[in-house]
């Protein structure tokens, strides 16, 4: 009788652990400031603008710093996630909405490489970016196709664009990058427009990924049809702003993305979107 009592209070106790354990593991997996073994991916809500925060192998790459407006929201997003410095930070290009709070990022942390195209604008904006580059004597390296970053052990990430030096607007100048963990494949895409999307294509590269981050928050310029079958992503993320004056994400592409039963998330509906990769599989943190 004894002896069963035992066992049973064994029992109880290993099914109460074990209830404690995964509580502990569900509340872990929500909470965006542990660290994650695996691929870490932030689509940083900023509102109308880009920011993306890449988390592999303790390193962390910044693409992008969303618009002077979201300055604040972006500062107090990175602190939250405890990020000591960056390994990489790339400024796709240099429109106010991919680099208004690129300025304070440089200030603040620690950054051991900087891209960014070599286009100047005359903005106020730029200015500071520069300004704060200039403080600290960083220099800025000139983002290529085939250049790869190290994010450590298991995972790839190639420049696939600018291929050119010279284009009218400054949208075509934007960075595109493409990361592979294990098996998944994630695609940064800035505001890259359609002429560089086919100049991609032309180069022959493997566009093929799991996530696409839509390019130019999902404007009517990017995402052709071509650049899209080749890319055929499961998932598509489009970051814009609530009611935003362009009209972004354009009817088009949204309808584009729906045809192919692809899974839209939006900055704007969505808040920032967080995606995890343990190599093999995908998953959306809540
Ligand atoms: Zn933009």
């Amino acid at each position: 009788m004894n002896f069963i009592k035992k066992y049973f209070s064994l029992l109880l106790i290993i099914i109460i652990s074990i209830f404690i354990t995964s509580g502990c593991t569900s509340s872990i997996s929500s909470n965006t400031t542990e660290p994650y073994n695996g691929l870490k991916v932030h689509y940083i809500d900023v509102g109308q603008g880009d920011s993306e925060l890449i988390q592999v192998n303790g390193k962390n790459l910044l693409i992008d710093a969303g618009p002077n407006e979201s300055r604040d929201k972006l500062m107090s997003y990175l602190k939250k996630q405890n990020i000591k410095k960056f390994d990489y930070v790339i400024a796709t290009h240099p429109d106010e909405d991919h680099i208004g709070g690129m300025g304070d990022v440089i200030k603040k942390y620690p950054i051991d490489k900087f891209y960014t195209p070599k286009k100047i604008v005359n903005t106020k904006t730029f200015k500071y970016m520069i300004q704060q580059l200039r403080n600290k004597n960083m220099k800025i390296d000139t983002p290529e196709p085939g250049i790869k970053l190290d994010l450590g052990k298991n995972t790839t990430a190639e420049m696939l664009a600018p291929n050119s030096m010279n284009y009218p607007d400054t949208n075509n100048y934007s960075v595109v990058l493409k990361i592979t963990y294990g098996n998944t494949k994630f695609l940064f895409t800035g505001d890259a427009e359609k002429t560089s999307e086919s100049e991609i294509i032309d180069k022959g590269y493997d566009l093929s990924a799991d996530v696409l981050k839509v390019g130019h928050h999902g404007s009517s310029g990017s995402t052709s049809q071509q650049f899209l079958d080749k890319v055929d992503p499961k998932i598509a993320i489009i970051s814009c702003g609530k009611n935003n004056k362009y009209g972004h994400p354009h009817k088009k592409t949204i309808n584009k993305l729906k045809k192919k039963n692809i899974q839209i998330y939006r900055t704007d509906v969505d808040g920032t979107i967080i995606l995890m990769s343990n190599g093999s599989k995908i998953s959306k943190n809540e």
